[in-house]
């Protein structure tokens, strides 16, 4: 969401929480067409996106994210993220997943997320018609405790 005067609206929420509560782990669920920037990245500790164009699965999504909180509050971890930006941007009407090539992508990250240490892998494809310097395609992954492992596979 973008504010006149303040940039996009999520980065500055989630600094302004981290001022406030700077050692609360956060952890959110995201529109698969979200624009990641830096100051969302630097102040959130996992993410995971929907995986379905159009979005029917918002609430497993929900629950993807309380279950990532659940689990690092029960084992005490701050888990590992990495986000690739991709300088490329898909519209919004050829995002759709049950057709390619984003049928390919999210069965991969489904694939991906069977692997125990990896908590959420995410492809959020930012929002063309906003715009915004850092519109664009994000791989975003999240580890239990590998940023090695985030990053590769991020990266891949
Ligand atoms: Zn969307």
């Amino acid at each position: 969401m973008r504010v006149k005067g303040i940039g996009e609206a999520e980065g500055d929420l989630l600094e302004a929480i981290r001022k406030i509560l700077p050692n609360i782990l956060i952890i959110s669920s995201l529109d698969m067409h979200a624009t990641v920037t830096k100051r969302m990245i630097d102040n959130c500790d996992g993410y995971v996106g929907y995986k379905c164009v159009p979005h029917t699965d918002t609430y497993e999504t929900g629950i993807h994210a309380a279950k990532m909180t659940i689990d690092c509050l029960e084992h005490n971890f701050i888990p590992k993220m990495s986000a690739v930006h991709v300088p490329f941007i898909v519209a919004g009407e050829r995002s759709e997943t049950s057709v390619e090539p984003m049928k390919s992508y999210t069965d991969l990250l489904r694939k991906q997320e069977l692997n125990k240490n990896l908590m959420a892998c995410s492809i959020l494809l930012g929002f063309h018609w906003g715009d915004t310097e850092e519109n664009g395609v994000t791989a975003l992954v999240v580890s239990r405790d590998s940023q090695t492992l985030s990053d590769e596979k991020a990266m891949e």
